[in-house]
């Protein structure tokens, strides 16, 4: 007996006894607490091969689109009813914070529901085509098997926006958990057998990048991949995915501008500011981590920033009063404190934080840094935990060059009262979200996804189901009649 929990993937609707594995650690406690299988190639094929046969025959395939949705739906009920249970997981794997874990699992249902709904609103087109007497139409069809890969920061939540549209779309699916967090996917999918899906829809397979993440990558039977993670992963699924003619969707990091001009209102351009870049100990891929500040408001925002932020509850993430709780793994925690030895040699001022508080684990106080310009690394590169860097600017145009003046796109917020900015700022960041006079509010209707460097493709909203449908063209000639073979019609 390791005195490990035990987690174990799920195939064509059995648990797998794994050939090994690996030990996954608490944050908080920096011990393991729980054993994960250790795939290698010969596991990533036997769940690809599952999924393949259940996309290509039986109950899934002759399902129709209605009871698809339906199943969704009784996905999102049994998924609301072991809100808490995952929550809990996931915070004991990963170190999120258990209020904000909670917060996500009571919210994630709702996207089954709403790509459970759009299950039967899949429709191709009567095509008034130009030749004479044909008949043209367009069928909307899903991919075949799709192949979901997981960031450790927010498992479940990120896992949903792949899996909901893809399912609804009609595709089956071999999910890769991060090696960091892999056990509240386990516990996650559990719940798939007992909504009534058949086996072989939703498979996983855990284990490490070089093993079976590359071994799921280069199966010659997935369709299509779907990644959310870090940019080194990113262009090496990316390559993978080229050399093979393959579809991906790529949800990549970020270092998002939050935008406060001098006529916002500040007391809640504060709160958005530190719930920007401090929520979830900063390990958010929109993480709101450069701050620009119009000059006249430059010092008290900073000084009201650092007052809020100064006294913020490190400690265990269980707890339902902590602020901020540990960073996920030891090597991130370092690279977060490389950062700011990095920012600080480069000749940033440390107003707030910096170096790891006195106690125990791999916490990181919030940070704030100033006299930053927009060409430090600290600026330039995505950091990926609690560390703001602040930029002064002086009008409009400025702000919204050196919104744009960065390799990433993902998300950028505005404060302001001025209504035509608003407009103006909507026209010219680049970004794929932009959020005015508020920050990091996701929604199941609303498109998600990177411009630039930040990602391919969008996830949520109706367009999201479009990423796991392909389009077939089909041309009748209802009176046979035979043209000239060799000339085209
Ligand atoms: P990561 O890229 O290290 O790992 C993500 C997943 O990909 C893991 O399951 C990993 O095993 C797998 N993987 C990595 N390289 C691979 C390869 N070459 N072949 C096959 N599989 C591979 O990312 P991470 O460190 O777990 O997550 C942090 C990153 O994720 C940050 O950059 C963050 O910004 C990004 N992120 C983006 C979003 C978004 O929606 N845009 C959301 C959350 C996190």
């Amino acid at each position: 007996m390791s005195g490990l929990v035990d987690f174990r993937n799920i195939v064509a609707g059995r648990t797998v006894e794994p050939r090994d594995w690996f030990e996954s650690i608490d944050p908080y406690t920096t011990t393991p607490w729980a054993r994960i299988p250790r795939d290698g190639a010969e596991q990533v094929d036997a769940a690809v091969g599952a999924a393949s046969i259940a996309f290509r025959k039986g109950e899934w395939a002759e399902l129709t689109p209605s009871k698809r949705g339906l199943l969704l739906h009784r996905f999102a009920d049994l998924l609301a009813e072991r809100a808490g249970a995952l929550a809990a997981i996931e915070t004991r794997d990963n170190g999120k914070l258990l209020v904000e874990a909670r917060a996500q699992l009571r919210y994630m249902p709702e996207w089954f529901r709403y790509f459970g709904g759009l299950a039967d609103k899949i429709e191709g087109r009567m095509l008034p085509i130009d030749k004479p007497g044909m008949v043209a139409f367009t069928r909307r069809e899903p991919l075949g098997v799709v192949a979901a890969i997981l960031p450790w920061n927010s498992p479940l939540q990120l896992l949903s926006w792949k899996l909901a549209p893809l399912l609804a779309a009609g595709n089956t699916v071999v999910i890769k958990p991060s090696e960091h967090a892999s056990a509240s996917t386990l516990a996650f999918v559990e719940l798939f057998e007992a909504a009534g899906f058949p086996p072989g829809v939703v498979n996983t397979v855990t284990g490490l990048p070089d093993e079976a993440g590359a071994a799921l990558v280069a199966h010659k039977d997935i369709a299509k991949i779907a990644f959310t993670g870090g940019e080194a992963g990113g262009i090496a699924i990316y390559q993978a995915a080229a050399a093979a003619l393959k579809p991906v969707t790529l949800e990549l990091g970020g270092k998002s501008a939050n935008i406060i001009f001098a006529d916002a209102n500040l007391d809640s351009a504060v709160n958005g500011v530190v719930a920007g870049i401090f929520a979830a100990a900063g390990q958010t891929c929109v993480a709101g981590s450069r701050l620009l500040v119009q000059r006249p408001v430059h010092d008290a925002l900073v000084e009201r920033i650092a007052a809020l932020a100064a006294p913020a509850r490190l400690g265990d993430p269980s707890d339902l009063a902590t602020q901020v709780g540990p960073i996920a793994t030891e090597a991130q925690w370092s690279r977060v404190n490389n950062y700011v030895d990095i920012a600080r040699a480069e000749g940033a001022e440390l107003v707030l934080g910096g170096a790891s508080p006195d106690r125990a684990g791999w916490f990181v106080a919030p940070t704030v840094l100033t006299g930053v310009n927009n060409g430090m690394r600290i600026a330039r590169e995505e950091v990926f935990g609690p560390v703001l860097s602040v930029i002064p600017f002086d009008d409009e145009e400025e702000a919204f060059e050196l919104a744009n003046d960065s390799p990433y796109g993902l998300a950028a917020g505005l404060w302001t009262t001025d209504m035509a900015r608003t407009f103006r700022g909507a026209e010219r960041l680049q970004a794929g979200t932009l959020w005015v006079n508020s920050y990091r509010a996701v929604s199941y209707m609303a498109p998600f996804g990177g411009y630039k460097r930040s990602g391919l493709g969008r996830e949520n909203g109706q367009e999201a189901i479009e990423a796991y449908l392909q389009t077939k063209t089909v041309l009748i000639d209802p009176d046979a009649r035979v043209a000239n073979p060799f000339s085209i019609r």
